[in-house]
């Protein structure tokens, strides 16, 4: 469905946001509510942000693939102000959690938690992807992993 996506609909769709050659299969995967991150199909090495090149072994078989959703909160800040964006709130004040992915040490992916109080958004808790709607398309969020030991 999304091959039917084409990339003047990423930019309607996606304005602001970094769109080039090598992130419009990120952002064709957040339409199917997937987090798709490039990864070496040589050496198995994962990259983000996405280039066309593995930073590993220099090979050009870099395919975007979909992540388990899994991972550690490794930094997070709360913006107390900001530029003005969609469902943003940094009266709150909003968090931007950059979180470690399961799939390879230094992985990481930067988005927000939602669902719990910023006292309990911190580093070393496990989180799980979920999506929510944003300026008309899907957003990958973390939300805290339930039961699990931080
Ligand atoms: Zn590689």
């Amino acid at each position: 469905m999304t091959d039917l996506i084409t990339d003047a609909d990423l930019v309607r769709l996606f304005p602001g946001q970094p769109l080039t050659h090598d992130s419009a299969a990120h952002y064709r995967g957040r339409l199917e509510r997937r987090l798709l991150i490039n990864r070496c199909t040589d050496c198995g090495t994962w990259q983000q942000p996405p280039f066309p090149i593995c930073p590993k072994c220099w090979s050009t078989a870099v395919v975007p693939t979909e992540v388990a959703g899994t991972g550690t909160i490794h930094l997070v800040v709360f913006l107390y102000q900001g530029p003005p964006a969609p469902g943003v709130d940094y009266s709150t004040p909003y968090p931007v959690a950059t979180i470690e992915l399961d799939e390879q040490p230094g992985l990481r992916f930067t988005s927000t938690v939602i669902g719990a109080p910023n006292d309990d958004i911190v580093i070393g808790k496990r989180v799980t992807l979920d999506w929510i709607d944003r300026a008309g398309t899907p957003l990958p969020v973390f939300r805290l992993t339930e039961g699990a030991a931080s």
